[in-house]
């Protein structure tokens, strides 16, 4: 499955948020696939379509599909200068399809900010400064085996170097690399070196419990939101010390407990559904008597790799694929009107699967 990492400076509030995402977690049992490490938190993706769909078929049960979050603690000043443990946890960033960057936007004396006050844009600055550096010292080192290499006269190693140059300079500026236009060509050769200012990035605004329900008061949220709208990134605004305590309860009485704090949803749930948009993620279904179930995959997945998701025999053998969008089978009641209606398609293995496909796949074994 694909993975957030947590990141922020100490004391900001990320192990409340981590504790709160294992709290609500799911069970792994249903999800043998996920990683089973202390670090790691597996929350399922709230999909109401799931539901609609099992009224449908009446399935023995339902199965969201599952996103793992990484606790990646211990990154501080200094980091990228392999401080401390720092480096060993920007190799974990490395690792991660997306980053959660946690701000402190709370006032609370009784907690030391490591900087001495509240000010979610130094610490934003602080950690990117960190991933940027230590990107530039990812490029650099690619640069000088690029420029080797560039004697071959192969000429994908100059495309490579201009490239790296490019990167370098945005680097060097104190811009991260996601701000420099890559092609297509140009973003398959520079894959592997991971870096770390490409990954999508969505803030956690961290608030105290008097703003969880309306935070227009908060100015550090303002300056959060701001600096976010000139990157194209994503805020969230949770108060996670609350989030903990909504983790615990289930069903009425999670209701109840949200409708007195004057809030529509968890924090959580938003924040699962904004990283699942961040990662431009889809979510296909399966439909049968056994279970109803969602698949996560990327946007543009043909239906071989779609299959592949829940298991690799599937793709191997791929034959064909049934499939009928989600909205004309609710609107038939049933698989077989679905099928009057000639809104089941057979699918080959070039059919790019579309966010809300009910599939069925057909395989050799
Ligand atoms: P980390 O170092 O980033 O993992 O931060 P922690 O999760 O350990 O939080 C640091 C301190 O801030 C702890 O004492 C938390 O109880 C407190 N804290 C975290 N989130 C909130 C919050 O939403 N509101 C308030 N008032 N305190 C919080």
């Amino acid at each position: 499955p694909l993975q957030a990492g947590i990141v922020g400076l100490p004391n900001v509030g990320k192990s409340t948020l981590f504790n709160a995402i294992t709290k609500a977690g799911a069970e792994a049992a249903n999800y043998p696939f996920c990683t089973i490490d202390p670090n790691v938190g597996v929350v399922e993706v709230p999909d109401p379509r799931l539901q609609k769909l099992a009224e449908i078929v009446h399935p023995k049960r339902i199965v969201p599909t599952a996103f793992e979050f990484v606790d990646i603690a211990g990154l501080v000043k200094g980091a990228s200068k392999g401080e401390g443990l720092g480096n060993r946890f920007l190799g974990h960033i490395r690792e991660v399809d997306a980053i959660v960057h946690v701000v402190r936007c709370f006032e609370n004396g009784d907690i030391t900010h490591v900087s001495g006050s509240v000010d979610p844009i130094r610490d934003i600055e602080t950690i990117d400064l960190e991933l940027i550096l230590a990107d530039l010292e990812t490029v650099q080192k690619r640069l000088e085996r690029t420029k080797k290499n560039m004697k071959s006269g192969d000429k994908r190693f100059r495309l490579e170097a201009e490239a790296l140059e490019r990167i370098a300079a945005a680097l060097e500026a104190g811009q991260a690399a996601r701000s420099v236009e890559l092609n297509d060509e140009e973003q398959a050769l520079l894959r592997d070196l991971h870096l770390l200012t490409r990954k999508p990035v969505l803030y956690v605004a961290n608030v105290g419990e008097e703003d969880a329900a309306d935070s227009s008061a908060n100015v550090h949220v303002k300056a959060v939101e701001a600096r976010a709208e000139t990157e194209g990134a994503q805020v969230v605004v949770v108060c996670a010390q609350l989030e903990s305590e909504i983790a615990e309860l289930e069903g009425e009485d999670r209701d109840a407990f949200l409708s007195d704090l004057g809030l529509a949803e968890a924090g959580l749930d938003r924040l699962i559904r904004k990283a699942y948009q961040l990662l431009g993620l889809r979510t296909y279904f399966t439909a049968g008597e056994p279970e109803v179930r969602a698949w996560t995959i990327r946007t543009g997945t043909k239906a071989p790799q779609a299959a592949g998701v829940i298991h690799s025999d599937f793709e191997r053998g791929f034959i064909r694929a049934e499939v009928v969008a989600y909205e004309d089978l609710i609107a038939a009641g049933s698989y077989q009107v679905a099928r009057e209606q000639g809104k089941v398609r057979l699918e080959g293995k070039d059919y790019i699967v579309e966010d809300g496909d009910v599939m069925h796949f057909r395989f050799n074994v």
